[in-house]
């Protein structure tokens, strides 16, 4: 009884652990075990580890709880999506959750074959929907009212079908249309968060910004992406699309988490606009974690690379100028650009929460909000299986995180040496990287950097980075 009254106080009172610590002994107790399986599951909710909630629920059973499944399974996948590690096994899970929603996916009116040897002929629009025939299925895009896909240029057709579909299906990779000529304005492609506001912020004002919108109910929410939007449109008077698509699915057919195919697929709906805008560039907010570092913490010449070699003159035959504005920029620049705009207030990169502030107990609070002065628990369980990892994800950005949070005499002993590093240049920009910015926008774009941050001094520091002593094939 006394074990009860004492679970049921530190419940209440938020102390979750000791709470569960108590409700462990009372679950085998017949009389006690509905109460405190019922704190224990509601506890690991509240601490957001649904590892633990999924292993019990699947021996448990136990029907009253059994939403508290659904939901951890859900909240799983999307961390799996964000590509961070999950422990258990979600298979079974996500190819059920996976053939629900394919089934629950519109089709056109007039239904038509996938069309292997003309792949652009797989493009056709009802009303303002777009549709993509691939094998499995279809796929659309809501476009603006006035758009007509008879007058996009077969290159911009091609190349949406090959960031589509050429992870599976070489056929997209082989048919190049003739080239198309260079339109006038810069386009981005904007997810509202940190990276791609930076790189709003420095691009020329008449970039056309455009936000892909998952036209399916899923964890990810757009509330905090739509008050950003808002304020770019109301406040300043800049154009930006919001276009649906459910082209995120292609992925769920070949047993992989929803999500783009390929990593520039996420502009897709920008580039079938690219005509209908007068778009001469697609732009993306990659920083330098993704570019000039592999993986974020290991230097590799990103300018030479067959990646950024291939998609420049791809996109360069369809009239498009591929432009990395941050490339040279690390996720703490571009953190501190946006700390220098009046927009910081709208961005908050936790995906845990919606709406206003971070949970607190994520990896995205600790190192995406944590140096913003944002409130978060250094000893949450995520953030601290993610420290004590043999490597760990984003790793220079994390370790700077630390270093400037002045945590690194509570940070894990496996990565005391690795804080012995200078990070005091992780803000600054690189400036080779603006070589790899087009022509036609580099003064513009470097001058507002300039504003913004100050160069890392040669040698550069960024050039010896390699944190675990990897070498690249
Ligand atoms: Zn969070």
């Amino acid at each position: 009884m006394i074990r009860r009254t004492l679970m049921r106080r530190a419940y209440n009172s938020g102390n979750y652990s000791t709470a569960r610590r108590h409700a462990q002994k009372l679950v085998h107790l017949p009389s006690e075990q509905q109460l405190a399986k019922s704190v224990i599951i509601r506890s690991y909710w509240n601490q957001q580890q649904y590892e633990e909630i999924v292993q019990l629920l699947q021996q448990w059973k136990d029907s009253e709880l059994m939403p508290y499944l659904q939901k951890s399974i859900d909240q799983l996948l999307v961390l799996k999506a964000k590509g961070e590690e999950v422990s258990i096994s979600l298979r079974g899970f996500q190819s059920k959750r996976h053939a629900l929603l394919q089934k629950n996916q519109p089709i056109p009116v007039i239904e038509r074959e996938w069309n292997k040897e003309k792949i652009i002929e797989n493009f056709f629009q009802e009303n303002q929907r777009i549709w993509f025939r691939f094998p499995q299925n279809y796929c659309y895009w809501d476009m603006p009212e006035d758009f007509n896909i008879e007058q996009v240029h077969p290159s911009l057709l091609g190349l949406v079908a090959e960031l589509l579909l050429s992870p599976w299906h070489k056929e997209a990779k082989l048919q190049i249309q003739s080239p198309r000529e260079k339109g006038s304005h810069p386009g981005l492609s904007f997810s509202a968060g940190t990276d791609s506001t930076a790189a709003y912020l420095v691009l020329p004002d008449d970039t056309i910004l455009g936000y892909h919108e998952r036209s399916f109910e899923s964890q990810l929410k757009h509330d905090n992406a739509k008050k950003l939007i808002n304020h770019l449109i109301n406040v300043h008077d800049r154009k930006v699309f919001s276009i649906p698509s459910n082209h995120e699915i292609i992925r769920t057919y070949h047993d992989q988490s929803i999500g783009f195919s390929t990593d520039l697929a996420c502009a897709s709906h920008l580039i079938l606009l690219a005509d209908h805008l007068d778009l001469g560039g697609i732009a993306f907010g990659m920083p330098v974690d993704n570019s000039w570092l592999w993986k974020g913490r290991v230097f590799r010449n990103f300018e030479n690379t067959p990646y950024f070699q291939y998609w420049r003159k791809r996109f360069s035959h369809a009239g498009l100028d591929l432009i990395l504005p941050i490339a040279g920029v690390s996720e703490a620049g571009a953190m501190k650009i946006c700390q220098q705009s009046e927009l910081l207030p709208y961005l908050n990169s936790c995906m845990r929460k919606n709406g206003n502030g971070g949970c607190g107990e994520c990896w995205k609070c600790f190192h995406k909000n944590g140096p913003l002065g944002r409130p978060f628990n250094f000893n949450a369980k995520e953030i601290q299986v993610f420290l004590n990892r043999k490597i760990i994800p984003t790793a220079m950005h994390a370790l700077w995180a630390i270093d400037i949070m002045g945590l690194k005499n509570q940070a894990p002993l496996s990565i005391q040496e690795l804080l012995e590093n200078d990070f005091s240049w992780w803000d600054k920009v690189y400036p080779p990287s603006k070589e790899i910015i087009p022509s036609q926008w580099r003064e513009h774009v470097w001058e507002r950097i300039c504003t913004y941050l100050e160069m890392m001094d040669a040698p550069y520091p960024l050039e010896m980075v390699n944190l675990y002593n990897e070498r690249l094939q």
